[in-house]
């Protein structure tokens, strides 16, 4: 009855792709479910990273979110594209094309820029959205998902484009786990292959007659693709198609047919929903564009702030801030592990026992370099991305003294590394109250020199002497100008 309007076309085109169709092995369908499994995984991700975007606190953090959502994507890509490749080979679905496939003449006179198209068989996955094509007449055209499909964007699982362009949607695979059934897959594909078997012969032909007929082969391989359901569902799968297909009838018998393509008026409603799909691409880079540059403002502040008789200062807080920071980020190894904190504070200790110099203000200001021997250089090269990354997610403007203070406050709250607080807080006071010095951590050479004398490099082999207050080392070798009024432990 539904398929009375045209018989023989069905007779000559259903069996081109039907024939062939198979059944895979459950090897081959573990091998699917497997991919659209790690795909819904990477799905999974991509949502937490969107809902974190939309909580961000700081463009830096929304970019972190938004470049994590955009991994997670690709993979979820990824592994539908593989569910769907590896459901092509094993269900034999791969239609017959000439080598160097082009779309027909379509029916209606919409389309007509679509004849000629080069058009290859390349189905993959995708979401729904407006798509452009550049039609054979050399101008944009715009398409979208027929409404006459399922009242919901969601009851179109699949879509052919007249450049024959087979677009898997996402809905399709939430069916296919819901049922653990790969078949839907091999009968969303079977179904645009028929789609693509005419652009690519008989040229397209009205929307309904063409889905009729769709639907009519999706009906005769419901047994074969999907066995893993139960005969009940199986009827309700065929029910559903029976139901289509009657639909599409109705609209032809009344003469409602519509063209598979949209008119040059509605191509233009399709176009504006184009580009705001693509200016949401574009949000994207310029929030890429806006992070960068306050990236390079915020090095180029921190490079000021060495620039000043602070650096020294600086220094020795961005070194200790970067261990500090390390073991207590969300994230990091430490996080959460106070022996390992403490482990990492005691090589922090130290470190500084070996390394920390203080010098008085008066040799700095006499040219006692900025950096030609410096040891903690590198250290600090290596520090400062850390740091740069810890700051650029406050909100407010960088200042190298509001950050110190902000990293004193946060030694304090987590009440780790109360040793070397005490010590850094005593070196803080010296300087703030003008008793002294400068802090500058540095190789044991530099430490040796005295006002006006050219900078020793360490020899390296020798013996590195503690470098502190009480220590033994002659006075030009210690801390000078300062007093830090407690033992180190
Ligand atoms: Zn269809």
């Amino acid at each position: 009855m539904l398929l009375r309007s045209r018989p023989a076309v069905l007779a000559a085109l259903l069996p081109a792709v039907a024939r062939a169709a198979s059944s895979p092995s459950d090897e081959a369908k573990v091998q699917i479910m497997d991919a659209i499994r790690a795909g819904m995984a990477a799905k999974a991700a991509m949502r937490a990273a969107i809902r974190e975007r939309e909580a961000a606190p700081s463009p830096e953090s929304a970019l972190r979110d938004w470049t994590a959502a955009r991994t997670a994507q690709s993979e979820m890509k990824v592994n539908f594209d593989l569910a769907i490749r590896l459901t092509q080979d094993a269900y034999r679905l791969k239609p017959e094309m000439p080598p160097e496939p082009r779309a027909a003449k379509p029916l209606s006179t919409d389309g007509a820029w679509s004849a000629g198209l080069s058009a290859a068989w390349a189905p993959e996955y995708g979401p729904p959205g407006h798509r452009e094509i550049r039609g054979s007449d050399g101008l944009l055209h715009y398409l979208s998902i027929n409404p006459r499909d399922g009242p919901k964007p969601e009851d179109v699982v699949a879509f052919t484009d007249p450049d024959g362009r087979v677009t898997i949607m996402p809905s399709l695979f939430d069916r296919i786990i819901d049922n653990d059934e790969p078949g839907l897959l091999a009968s969303a594909l079977h179904h645009e292959a028929l789609h693509y078997r005419e652009l690519i012969t008989t040229g397209w032909d009205t929307h309904e007659q063409m889905e009729i007929r769709a639907n009519q082969a999706s009906l005769a391989m419901v047994d074969v693709f999907m066995p893993g359901l139960s005969a009940k569902v199986r009827e309700e799968v065929k029910d559903a198609l029976r139901a289509r297909m009657a639909a599409y009838e109705a609209l032809a018998s009344a003469g409602a047919t519509r063209s598979p393509f949209p008119n040059p008026e509605q191509e233009k409603r399709f176009e504006e929903a184009f580009r705001r799909q693509e200016s949401r691409g574009l949000e994207y880079h310029d929030l890429v564009r806006h992070v960068e540059r306050r990236d390079r403002d915020l090095r180029e502040s921190l490079e000021a702030s060495r620039r000043g008789l602070r650096w020294a200062k600086f220094n020795l807080w961005t070194l200790n801030s970067c261990v500090y920071i390390e073991g207590t980020t969300p994230g990091s190894p430490e996080w959460g592990r106070p022996d390992l904190i403490r482990a990492r504070d005691q090589k922090l200790q130290s470190y500084l026992r070996g390394n920390l110099v203080v010098l008085p203000s008066d040799e700095i200001d006499a040219g006692l370099a900025r950096g030609d021997t410096y040891g903690g250089d590198s250290a600090i090269a290596r520090c400062q991305d850390r740091m740069i990354r810890m700051i650029r997610d406050l909100p407010s403007p960088v200042d190298a003294d509001w950050m110190m203070d902000r990293i004193e406050y946060e030694r304090r709250g987590g009440r780790t590394g109360e040793i070397i607080s005490g010590v850094i807080e005593s070196v803080r006071r010296a300087v703030a109250d003008g008793t002294a010095a400068l802090v500058k951590a540095a190789s044991p050479g530099v430490a040796t020199r005295g006002p006006g004398e050219q900078p020793v490099r360490d020899p390296g082999g020798g013996e590195r002497g503690p470098r502190m207050p009480g220590d033994y080392n002659p006075p030009r070798d210690q801390a000078r100008g300062i007093s830090t009024g407690k033992p180190w432990d």
